[in-house]
C-alpha cells in the first residue's frame, strides 16, 4: 500500500519494549490516528525529535496490513512548540488539550477543522500566558466540533425561549426552560453567561486573542463544562489536576 504523508500534530508518545515508541497523533486530512515508531529511539535519524507530545510534523505512514496502529515511516521538520515549554502552566494547558482531543475525537474521522483550532492554540500558548480563556475557548470548541456543544440559546427539551434570569441545565444537553425542568435541584446557569458561551463559539475556532469573561461567566462555564466532560469523557485528562484553577 503507498504511503500516507500529511501534516500530523503529535498528541501522546510512548515508549515500547528496548527502541520503539507507540504514538497518537492527530492528523489533519485523517484525524486522530495511533501509529508504532519501530526503532524510534534508538535511530533519531528518522524521527529526531518530531515524535514529543505538542510537535507538530509532516508526518508518513503506511496503513497496517493487520492490527490499528499505523506504521510510521519518517517525520520531516515541523515546529516542536519549544517556546510553549517554559512554563509549567502552559505546557499543562497544551497538554490539557492534546488530551481532550484524544477523549473527545473519534478515530480516523477527518476533521480539519479540530486540527486547525489545536494548531492555533498551540502557536497561540508559543507566545501568551495560559489563561481562563484561552481554557474555556479550547474546551468549548473541541465539545462543539466534536458534536457535543449543549444547547445555550433555547430550551434542549421543548426548544422554546430560557426567559429567566437562572436557567436550569441539562447535562449533556444544555440550557432548560423552567416548563421543562423537573425540580429545582438541577444544576443552573445564569443568563448572560450562556448569552456569552453562546457568542463566544461564533467566532472564528481559531481565534483565542482578545477574548475576557467575568469571573462570574469563568466560575458557571467551568462548572458547565466540567459537568459535560464528565459525562462525555471515559477518563478524565490527568494535566486537569495540574491546571488553576483545578476543576477535577
Ligand atoms: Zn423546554
Amino acid at each position: 500500500m503507498n504511503p500516507v504523508t500529511g501534516p500530523a500534530i503529535i498528541l501522546r508518545c510512548l515508549a515500547y519494549g528496548e527502541a520503539d515508541r507507540i504514538v497518537t497523533f492527530l492528523s489533519r486530512d485523517h484525524g486522530l490516528l495511533k501509529g508504532f515508531a519501530r526503532s524510534a529511539r534508538t535511530s533519531r535519524k528518522r524521527f529526531g525529535a518530531a515524535l514529543e507530545p505538542l510537535a507538530e510534523t509532516v508526518l508518513c505512514w503506511r496503513q497496517p496490513q493487520r492490527g490499528t496502529l499505523v506504521d510510521l515511516q519518517e517525520a520531516e521538520g515541523g515546529n516542536l512548540h519549544l517556546e510553549l515549554r517554559r512554563d509549567l502552566e502552559v505546557v499543562a494547558l497544551a497538554s490539557y488539550g492534546c488530551e481532550l482531543v484524544e477523549g473527545l475525537c473519534a478515530e480516523e474521522q477527518p476533521c480539519p477543522e479540530v486540527f486547525a483550532v489545536v494548531r492555533a492554540f498551540l502557536a497561540y500558548l508559543d507566545t501568551q500566558p495560559a489563561t481562563p480563556e484561552t481554557r474555556l475557548l479550547m474546551e468549548l470548541r473541541l465539545l462543539s466540533l466534536s458534536g457535543y456543544a449543549p444547547h445555550l440559546t433555547n430550551c434542549c427539551r421543548c426548544g422554546g425561549p430560557l426567559g429567566e434570569q437562572t436557567v436550569p441545565l441539562d447535562i449533556p444537553g444544555g440550557a432548560l426552560c423552567r416548563r421543562c425542568a423537573a425540580s429545582d435541584h438541577t444544576p443552573s446557569i445564569s443568563l448572560p453567561t450562556l448569552g456569552s458561551l453562546a457568542r463566544s463559539l461564533r467566532t472564528r475556532p481559531t481565534l483565542f486573542a482578545g477574548f475576557r469573561f467575568s469571573p462570574r461567566t469563568l466560575e458557571e462555564a467551568g462548572i458547565l463544562v466540567s459537568l459535560l466532560l464528565r459525562h462525555h469523557l471515559q477518563t478524565l485528562p490527568k494535566s486537569l489536576s495540574l491546571l488553576t484553577p483545578d476543576r477535577s
